[in-house]
């Protein structure tokens, strides 16, 4: 991915007009459908007003309309810097800092926050080839251990194939009764499956997966290719997170913040700045 800073940021959209512009032109590349002329016709927008109206009849289209923007009294420039921020560091952004930079309320900020990290939800595509599934512990008082059935942890498994995306998805246990349905959703069969010792993953073959298995408790991490190594990057980049960032993460809260940090993930190596890749969702 090209590096997007803060310049690049404030030279493409220096006021909300640009923003506005920005978000006409993404939506209508070929020009403004209007409802009342049936045609594409020119329009011209409105002084003070994010409207744009017909230049034939007068009607009116709001580009913000259905968009996450419709009935904030946030300024578009502000919606674009908070995507900004939460694609620009691998780690994201907190409410709090939002707050900060923004110059919102908290709840503003918050609610900011919650809207954009459902533009980072995941469009998971099936996984095939080399796939790692793996699984780990967050939350609970003490943090940052790992154990299986750890105290106040809530378990989350990750997928990941090899060069690809990651998928990841909090659980209600580690049984193979649960895990496994999620397994055959995001990985096609045929596939060349990694895991660690769990006993939950017995049954991977049976269900026409290619299994190899890495043996943690010998202590033996890699053996040639069996390795759960990637998935194993990309816990220790989410922990890195929710503890340095976000400090605590609610249960309710822990998917979404997942899906945030595997967005980021999987648009690590996008053509576009990934905060274009979020504002494209808009
Ligand atoms: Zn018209």
């Amino acid at each position: 991915m090209e590096r997007y800073t803060i310049n690049d940021f404030n030279k493409q959209f220096p006021n909300d007009d640009a923003c506005l512009e920005w978000l006409k032109n993404y939506l209508y590349p070929d020009g403004i459908f209007c409802n009342s002329c049936d045609k594409i016709t020119p329009h011209s927008k409105l002084s003070n007003l994010p409207v744009y109206s017909c230049n034939r009849c007068g009607a009116h289209t709001h580009p913000m309309s259905g968009t996450i923007f419709e009935r904030s009294r946030t300024p578009l420039k502000s919606w674009f810097y908070a995507m900004f921020l939460m694609s620009a560091t691998r780690c994201g952004v907190s409410a709090k800092q939002l707050q900060r930079e923004l110059g919102v309320t908290y709840k503003t900020a918050w609610r900011m926050f919650k809207e954009i990290r459902t533009l980072m939800q995941l469009t998971s595509k099936p996984m095939s080839g080399k796939v790692e599934v793996d699984e780990c512990y967050i939350g609970g008082k003490s943090h940052g251990t790992r154990g299986r059935g750890a105290k106040g942890k809530t378990p989350v498994l990750g997928i990941v194939q090899r060069k690809g995306n990651v998928s990841a998805k909090t659980v209600k246990d580690v049984k193979g009764a649960t895990l496994l349905p999620i397994v055959k959703e995001h990985i096609l069969p045929e596939s060349l499956v990694y895991t660690d010792e769990l006993a939950s993953y017995n049954k991977l073959r049976r269900h026409g997966y290619d299994h190899k298995r890495v043996h943690h408790a010998s202590k033996i991490w890699v053996l040639g290719d069996a390795h759960t190594n990637t998935i194993e990057g990309f816990w220790s980049v989410l922990k890195r997170g929710i503890n340095g960032v976000y400090h605590a993460v609610s249960e309710k809260y822990l998917q979404s913040y997942i899906n945030e940090y595997a967005f980021r993930y999987n648009h690590r190596k996008d053509e576009q700045p990934m905060f274009l890749t979020i504002l494209s969702r808009v």
